[in-house]
C-alpha cells in the first residue's frame, strides 16, 4: 500500500511511520493530567463519566441565579453613578453582605454561607457582568482575605474576624509597595519585634477596597537579613494608631473600587495578630494569589460576557442599508470569533477552578485562565465598541466602561508577563527527562 503523502512547501513528502519524534523531542511529563485526559479515561469505561465543565450543582445553579437577580436589581441602577463619582455606594456593599456574598466559603459556624470555591467563581462572574468594581470587592474578600483567615487563623482569630467578614466587615490584602510590584517580595515594610508586640513602619500602594476595609492583612518583613524569608502576615485593624489610609487613586477603570496607599507610622500590632507562622508570609501570599488569579479570570470573563450581552442585541436592532447590521457576514464572523474566544475563556476558568477544588495541581491552568481571559476581555470590549459605532463610544451605553475596566486584568494579581513566565516554567519542567 502506498504511504500517505503530505504537501510541504510545494513538494510531496512521505509520512514517517516510525514514531521518531518521541525519541527526538522527548516526552511531556504528564504528572498532572488535564480534565480532558481524565474524561477520556472514563470514556474507556474505567469510571463514571465526568460532567461537562459547564454543568453546575443544584446549589451552584441557585447561587448563580440569585446573584444574577441581585446584580440586576440592586447593583445595575448604581453602576454609572458609582463610576462617575469614583465611589462604591454603601447600599451595594450592604446588599453583598445581606446576600451572603462576602463570606461564600466561610463556615456557617462563623456566619458564612458555607459554599464552595467554584460557587465564588460563579458569583464573581455574575457580578462582573454588571459591575467589575463590585466583582473585585467580592473577589478579594472571598478568594484572598477569607481564605487566608480560614486556612491559617487560630480559633480566636477565626471567631473574631471571620464572623465580621461574613457579616459586615470588608478586608484588604496589602502586599504591593511603590518599589515592589511584580518583584513583590523585595518589599521594604518592616515589622520590628518588641516583647509581645511588633512595630510596623513603611508604606503600601494600590490597596483595593482600603476606603471601606475594617481589617488589613499586611505583609511586612521581620528580618530583612534573611530576605523574603522574613516576610510575615499581620492582621491590622483599621483603627490602629499610626495607620494612615491615603487619598484614593483616580483611575482609568474600576473607578468605584477604591485603591489607596497606606502608611504605617510606628503601628503597634500585638504578637497574637500574626497570621500563621513568622517568616511564612511569602508562601501564604504566593499560595493565595495562585488561587486569587482564578477569581480575576472570572471577573474578566464576566466583564467580557456582560459587554457582549450589551453589544450583540444592538447589532440585531440597528438597521443600515435596509438590513440589520448583524446580517452582514463580516459582522457575523467577528461576533462568532469573539463568542468562541469567550467560550474558551470560560472553559479555562472553570477548569482551573474545578482542578483547584478537586485538590489537583492548578497553578499553570490558573495563570493561563487569568492571562487568556484578560486578552479576551480586551478583545471583546474593543470589538463591542466598534460594533455599536458612535454610540458605543459614548457613556449612554455601558460598553465604554467595560472597555476601561478590562485593562486592569493584565496588571493586578500578577501582570500578563508574570503569568506567561510562570506558564513557561511549568512547560519547561514538563519536558524534564
Ligand atoms: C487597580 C489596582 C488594584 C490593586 N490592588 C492591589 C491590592 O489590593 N493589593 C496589593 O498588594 N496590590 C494591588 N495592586 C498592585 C498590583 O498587584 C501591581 O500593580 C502589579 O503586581 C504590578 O506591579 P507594578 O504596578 O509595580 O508594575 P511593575 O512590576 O513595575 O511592572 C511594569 C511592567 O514591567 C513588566 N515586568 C516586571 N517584571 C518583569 C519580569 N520579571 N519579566 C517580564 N516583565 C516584567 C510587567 O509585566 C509590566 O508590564 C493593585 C494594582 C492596581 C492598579
Amino acid at each position: 500500500m502506498a504511504s500517505p503523502l503530505t504537501r510541504i512547501s510545494g513538494k510531496f513528502c512521505r509520512h514517517l511511520s516510525r514514531p521518531w519524534s518521541i525519541f527526538q523531542l522527548g516526552l511531556r511529563n504528564q504528572s498532572s493530567p488535564s480534565a480532558f485526559e481524565q474524561s477520556s479515561e472514563n470514556e474507556a469505561g474505567s469510571g463514571p463519566m465526568c460532567p461537562p465543565l459547564q454543568s453546575y450543582s443544584e446549589e451552584e445553579t441557585m447561587m448563580k441565579e440569585a446573584v444574577k437577580k441581585f446584580a440586576q436589581e440592586q447593583i445595575a441602577p448604581f453602576v454609572s453613578e458609582m463610576d462617575e463619582n469614583n465611589k462604591m455606594d454603601e447600599r451595594v456593599i450592604k446588599g453583598l453582605f445581606e446576600q451572603g456574598l462576602m463570606g461564600i466559603e466561610i463556615d456557617p459556624q462563623y456566619g458564612g454561607t458555607g459554599s464552595s470555591f467554584f460557587a465564588s467563581i460563579l458569583v464573581i462572574e455574575e457580578l462582573a457582568k454588571v459591575d467589575p468594581s463590585v466583582a473585585v470587592l467580592c473577589d478579594i474578600q472571598n478568594t484572598l482575605i477569607n481564605r487566608l483567615l480560614s486556612k491559617l487563623g487560630n480559633e480566636a482569630q477565626k471567631e473574631h474576624y471571620l464572623t465580621r467578614l461574613s457579616t459586615d466587615m470588608v478586608g484588604s490584602f496589602c502586599l504591593s509597595e511603590a518599589e515592589s510590584g511584580s518583584d513583590a517580595f523585595s518589599l521594604k515594610t518592616r515589622a520590628e519585634k518588641h516583647k509581645d508586640y511588633y512595630i510596623i513602619n513603611g508604606s503600601k500602594m494600590w490597596i483595593s477596597n482600603a476606603e471601606h476595609a475594617g481589617v488589613f492583612l499586611v505583609m511586612a518583613n521581620v528580618d530583612p537579613s534573611v530576605g523574603y524569608k522574613g516576610i510575615t502576615c499581620f492582621i491590622v485593624d483599621r483603627d490602629t494608631e499610626g495607620l494612615h489610609i491615603g487619598k484614593k487613586e483616580n483611575k482609568l477603570g474600576l473607578r468605584a473600587s477604591s485603591t489607596c496607599p497606606l502608611n504605617f507610622d510606628n503601628v503597634k500590632v500585638p504578637e497574637k495578630n500574626i497570621l500563621g507562622h513568622v517568616g511564612h508570609g511569602y508562601k501564604y501570599a504566593i499560595g493565595m494569589l495562585n488561587e486569587g488569579r482564578i477569581g480575576i479570570a472570572a471577573q474578566m470573563l464576566g466583564l467580557a460576557q456582560g459587554c457582549f450581552d450589551q453589544a450583540v442585541p444592538y447589532t440585531r436592532q440597528r438597521i443600515q442599508f435596509q438590513k440589520r447590521i448583524f446580517d452582514f457576514q463580516s459582522m457575523q464572523h467577528q461576533i462568532a470569533h469573539v463568542a468562541t474566544q469567550l467560550e474558551a475563556a470560560r472553559l479555562l476558568t472553570y477548569n482551573a477552578a474545578r482542578l483547584k477544588e478537586a485538590g489537583r495541581p492548578f497553578i499553570k491552568e490558573a495563570c493561563m485562565a487569568k492571562y487568556f481571559t484578560a486578552e479576551v476581555a480586551t478583545l471583546t470590549t474593543s470589538k463591542s465598541i466598534e460594533w455599536m459605532g458612535g454610540v458605543g463610544f459614548t457613556k449612554d451605553y455601558p460598553v465604554e466602561k467595560f472597555y476601561r475596566d478590562c485593562k486592569i486584568g493584565t496588571i493586578y494579581e500578577g501582570t500578563t508577563n508574570i503569568q506567561l513566565t510562570t506558564i513557561a516554567k511549568f512547560i519547561d519542567q514538563e519536558y524534564d527527562q
